[in-house]
């Protein structure tokens, strides 16, 4: 029996696996992965992976960055940990300030405060609860979001709510928060004039229900989740004109497309728009320790602060015994620095370009429905052939050194930032050798 098989049976009898039917886990020959170096991984058995998705859309500089490595350390021997109800911490503190110091900039609203979460979910679902308690602290109640079709924002339950899953809704409809769902301006499969659907959707939404409405939640640019479904610009400035219009918050979720992924820092970059909150995580930490962050404008942090004759508190309530965990917080500041000395993003820029152009002949095969891509957030979808098709390509392409991980038909190639010229020919040449084995 090899160690993967062995430890794949261990974990069979002790494991439940996120997102996971446990039917079929084992079948599935699940990769037990022992340890990785840049953009490499290794399993038990000693064989070794191009970590094509950054382990789940997250390490920037790929994995064991020596810089981010001994920050990390440094960090452990000086404070583990400390809480953030009633006391805080120089790394929590500088971390704030580089976050701010990033933010997308324009005209209006300006990013200046920062609230930490452990995660996406969790950033998206403080994102929820501020915008709520924001409306009825400065005007009344609005209990409604309005919310992306096909979105995704995370599985805990105002995160499922505002996603556009029907599946994960009709899991828990009866436990979900009151939302609108708008055509995806990405929709290219369903709606050939998408952004002109969109926009006069949600114009038709806001115009009906606008004083209901508390926020508008949105993933900049790319649904990820969705399937890689790339948008317009133009759709995230009627968003922004129309929050302003009927008072309702902006909310850009960049926890996938935020820290560099698109070839900016943020996707609002790429629209010139700034959100009122914008949720960020993934790649925060490159990968190394779970953090994220809800950015938020200053008029939204001062509806917050109590007054003179107050009848009740302007508290957030909210917040967790790890918020702002200082090693998290050192692992980030350490991420964003070595980012900023070497240019990552444009560098991800780059790397997004030769990318595409090493898919254009995969876009052109027969099967290939579509490679969309902005930066190095790519999506290939294939047409399906047989049973989980984009599931047997990524396996296929396991079998040729390069994993990789599907959502639904579409396989997602989401690598390191860094990531080199040869290794990014491997990438693609193995997903083209594992499209034609499975289309054949
Ligand atoms: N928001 C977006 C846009 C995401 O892509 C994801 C995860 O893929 C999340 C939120 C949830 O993040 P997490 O899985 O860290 O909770």
């Amino acid at each position: 029996m090899t160690a993967s098989a062995s430890w794949t049976a261990r974990d069979a009898a002790a494991v439940w696996h996120p997102f996971t039917q446990h039917a079929t886990w084992t079948g599935d020959d699940p990769t037990v992965v022992d340890r990785a170096e840049g953009p490499w991984l290794w399993d038990v058995d000693g064989r070794r992976y191009l970590d094509g998705v950054s382990s789940l859309w997250t390490t920037t500089l790929g994995h064991g960055h020596p810089e981010v490595n001994a920050a990390v350390a440094a960090q452990l021997a000086r404070l583990d940990h400390a809480t953030f109800l009633g006391a805080t911490h120089t790394p929590g503190i500088e971390l704030a300030e580089t976050l701010i110091a990033l933010a997308p900039k324009g005209d209006d609203p300006e990013l200046t405060r920062v609230f930490y979460a452990g995660d996406g979910s969790s950033a998206v679902e403080a994102a929820l609860k501020i915008a709520y308690q924001y409306s009825t602290q400065t005007g009344h109640p609005r209990p409604k979001f309005v919310r992306l079709d096909h979105a995704y924002h995370g599985d805990t339950l105002g995160a499922v709510a505002v996603g556009g899953h029907e599946l994960f809704h009709e899991a828990y409809r009866p436990l979900l928060l009151e939302t609108i769902g708008i055509a995806s301006p990405g929709d290219r499969v369903h709606d050939p004039d998408r952004l002109t659907t969109a926009v006069s959707h949600l114009e038709s939404v806001m115009h009906e229900h606008g004083d209901q409405v508390c926020a508008i939640i949105v993933e900049p640019m790319m649904q990820g989740a969705a399937g890689m479904l790339d948008h317009d610009a133009e759709f995230l400035r009627t968003a922004r004109r129309l929050a302003y219009t009927y008072g309702a918050l902006l909310i850009f979720d960049e926890v996938a497309t935020g820290i560099g992924r698109t070839g900016r820092m943020w996707a609002a970059e790429h629209a010139g728009v700034v959100p009122d909150l914008l949720t960020c995580g993934k790649g925060i930490t490159g990968g190394y320790l779970p953090l994220s962050a809800v950015l938020a404008a200053e008029h939204v942090y001062e509806a917050f602060l109590s007054r003179p004759g107050d009848r009740s508190p302007r508290t957030f309530f909210h917040g967790h015994t790890y918020t702002a965990n200082p090693l998290c917080c050192a692992a980030a500041l350490a991420n964003l620095r070595v980012m900023g000395e070497q240019d990552v993003v444009a560098r991800a820029a780059r790397l997004g370009d030769r990318l595409g152009k090493l898919l254009e002949p995969v876009a052109a095969k027969d099967g290939v429905v579509e490679v969309r891509r902005l930066g190095t957030m790519i999506g290939v979808e294939v047409a399906p052939n047989g049973d989980r098709t984009g599931f047997r390509v990524c396996r296929a392409a396991r079998d040729r050194g390069v994993w990789l991980r599907p959502l639904g038909d579409t396989v997602v190639v989401m690598p390191p930032l860094t990531l080199g010229d040869d290794e990014a020919d491997l990438l693609v040449d193995a997903l083209d050798a594992a499209i034609d084995e499975v289309l054949a």
